[in-house]
C-alpha cells in the first residue's frame, strides 16, 4: 500500500484540524528519524539518520506542491498545514523552498513540528524561520536525561539543540513553541518529571525565551512499555511552577481530550486515506472519525479490513485501542 505525502487532516490537542505533510519517504522503513524516543507513538526507529545528507527519497517541493493543490481543495476549515510524519522534516533541506511555494497557493499558517536536532545548523534554521510557527521538542535541560529519552544519533547534543533553539528564537520570523513531553517510568528509568528535571527545564527555557510552552504527557501507547504517563495531579503542580517561573501567558498544560466541530471532506480511497492517518499517527476509533469526518458505519468496514490485511494493528492502552501501522 502506497502513502501519500499529504496526509490528514488530523485533529490534534495542540493544533486544531491540520493538513499533514510528510516530505521524506522510504519504502523499506515505516520511520525515518534521527531519534528513536523511548515515548515514540510510531514504534522504534530501524535506522537512525545522521545528517540530512544520509536522508534519501525525499519528496521535491514539486511533489508537495502538486499534492497540497490537489487535497487542499477539498477541505474547507483548516487551521494549519503541518510538516511532520514518520519523519523529521528538518532532514530534508528543501524545507524552507517548500513553505515558500505553499505561500504561493494557500493562505493556511504553515507549521513545522520538529525534535528540534538540527536547529543548530544554519540551513536548517533558515528553513524553519520561514514558518508560521516552529513546535521544537525539548525533554531536558540534563545530557544524561535527553540521551535517555530521546536517543539521538551519535554525534546530536543537547547542548547545539539548546543554543540552536536560542538562535531560532531571537531570528524573530516564526512564533517559536517549546514542547516538553513528560514522562514517568515504572521501572526506575532516567525521565524527566522530578523536581531536579523540573528546575533544569525552567532554567533552560529562561535561557531560549520562547513564545510559547506547551507541557503535556503520553496519551498513546510509547515504543517502551515501561515508560507511563505523569498524573494530571503532578502534570497540574508542575505546570503551576512553569506559570509562576516563566509567566502564564505562555505557559500551556495539554491536557487530553478534544472535541470539534466536524469538517466537510470528501473522500476518494478512505482505506487510503485512513491507513495514511494511522500511519503517520496511531488513532482510536473515534478519533479517525473526527479527523477524516467518517461515520461510525463507514468507517467499522474500512478498520476491520486494514486489521485483517494486517496493514494495521489494535493496541490496548488505558485510553482505549489504539491503531498503529505493522
Ligand atoms: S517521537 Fe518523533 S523524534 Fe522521537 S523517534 Fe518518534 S518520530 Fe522521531
Amino acid at each position: 500500500m502506497s502513502s501519500r505525502i499529504i496526509y490528514g487532516p488530523i485533529l490534534s490537542r495542540r493544533l486544531g484540524r491540520s493538513l499533514g505533510i510528510d516530505i521524506i519517504k522510504k519504502s523499506d522503513f515505516r520511520k525515518n528519524c534521527n531519534f528513536d524516543c523511548v515515548y515514540c507513538q510510531l514504534g522504534h526507529v530501524d535506522w537512525k539518520i545522521s545528517t540530512p545528507s544520509e536522508a534519501t527519497d525525499l519528496v521535491t517541493t514539486e511533489e508537495v506542491i502538486d499534492s497540497l493543490a490537489n487535497y487542499h481543495k477539498k477541505v474547507d476549515d483548516l487551521d494549519y498545514i503541518t510538516f511532520s510524519g514518520t519523519c523529521e522534516p528538518t532532514l530534508n533541506l528543501e524545507l524552507g523552498n517548500m513553505i515558500e511555494q505553499i505561500r504561493n497557493i494557500s493562505n493556511v499558517p504553515i507549521c513545522v513540528i520538529t525534535n528540534s536536532s538540527l536547529v543548530n545548523r544554519e540551513d536548517v534554521r533558515n528553513n524553519l524561520s520561514k514558518a508560521d510557527l516552529v513546535v521544537a521538542t525539548l525533554v531536558s535541560g540534563n545530557e544524561d536525561t535527553f540521551q535517555a529519552i530521546n536517543r539521538p544519533a551519535e554525534g546530536i547534543e543537547l547542548q547545539d539543540i539548546i543554543k540552536g533553539l536560542k538562535q531560532l528564537q531571537k531570528m524573530k520570523g516564526p512564533k517559536v513553541a517549546i514542547e516538553i513531553m513528560l514522562l514517568d517510568s515504572n521501572n526506575g528509568y532516567l525521565t524527566n518529571s522530578s523536581d531536579p528535571e523540573i528546575d533544569k527545564q525552567i532554567e533552560v527555557l529562561k535561557f531560549i525565551d520562547p513564545d510559547e510552552i506547551e507541557i503535556l504527557t503520553i496519551s498513546r501507547p510509547p515504543a517502551e512499555d515501561f515508560i507511563i504517563p505523569v498524573t494530571e495531579t503532578r502534570l497540574k503542580e508542575i505546570a503551576q511552577k512553569f506559570d509562576e517561573e516563566l509567566g502564564r501567558e505562555r505557559v500551556r498544560l495539554v491536557l487530553k481530550g478534544l472535541k470539534r466541530k466536524r469538517s466537510n471532506i470528501e473522500h476518494e480511497n478512505l482505506t487510503d486515506e485512513v491507513y495514511d492517518l494511522i500511519l503517520r499517527r496511531p488513532c482510536t476509533f473515534d478519533q479517525v472519525v473526527q479527523s477524516l469526518d467518517i461515520d461510525n458505519e463507514e468507517l467499522s468496514p474500512t478498520i476491520e479490513g486494514l486489521v485483517d490485511d494486517q496493514k494495521i494493528i489494535g493496541i490496548s492502552s488505558e485510553n482505549g485501542t489504539y491503531y498503529r501501522a505493522v
